[in-house]
């Protein structure tokens, strides 16, 4: 651990993203009482058929104390959260890839999103997932129309549509036969990653997986 990480744990303690508790352990990305209480989704339950993906896993199911630490990361911007749902989603995704991937990439804000949040959250996500696995991490898309959250939207069809032509691939990106990893930060319908996947294969990429912190059922 390097000493500026040490001084920063005594000034701000790390907590634990789902219960708030200050965690005993700085850089566990939970404390040991949440662990056996939370949605694991192990085995087939943690994966989910996308559109123009090769698979698309998460280690948490939206539910219980899930959506309220998704919450505070995303909307009350603790931007700290990051760091433990990196691991956790590396974790994941480790455990699922046979070979190691070549680019970790994620859904992007819109620049005015960016602006008012101040941070990509999947983009945080992301760039820790690459940093433990040490896989490179970078932007390969941007959001080119503001959509209404999908998260208010109850339809699969209406959240495709939102989707739809609200990203494209970044110009000068070029993955050509690359196997490419596909952050964001909870899965739904779908929709946003299936967009998304589908530009990165136009992009020339030759595998494309989705990892998320947490799945959602469909509604
Ligand atoms: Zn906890």
């Amino acid at each position: 651990m390097r000493a500026c990480e040490r001084v920063l744990d005594l000034l701000f303690p790390p907590k634990c993203p789902f219960c708030q508790k200050i965690l005993e352990e700085p850089r566990a990305p939970l404390c040991p009482e949440c662990r056996p209480k939370l949605p694991w989704l192990e085995g087939k339950a943690g994966e989910r058929r996308i559109d123009f993906a090769d698979g698309c896993y998460s280690p948490l199911a939206y539910r219980d104390g899930v959506p309220q630490a998704v919450h505070r990361y995303k909307f009350s911007r603790v931007r700290a959260l990051g760091k433990p749902f990196g691991a956790l989603m590396a974790q994941c995704l480790g455990g699922r890839l046979e070979e190691s991937a070549d680019l970790i990439c994620w859904a992007p804000l819109s620049k005015k999103r960016l602006r008012e949040r101040g941070f990509d959250q999947a983009g945080l996500m992301a760039r820790e997932v690459g940093r433990l696995l040490s896989v490179p991490a970078g932007p390969a898309l941007e959001k080119v129309r503001d959509t209404a959250p999908q998260s208010e939207l109850e339809e699969a069809s209406a959240r495709r549509a939102n989707a739809r032509g609200a990203y494209a691939l970044l110009p000068g990106v070029d993955l050509t036969g690359k196997r490419v990893v596909l952050v964001d930060d909870v899965v739904t319908s779908g929709s946003t990653l299936s967009e998304c996947a589908a530009l990165l294969r136009q992009g020339g990429a030759e595998e494309v997986y989705c990892l998320t912190l947490a799945q959602a059922r469909s509604g």
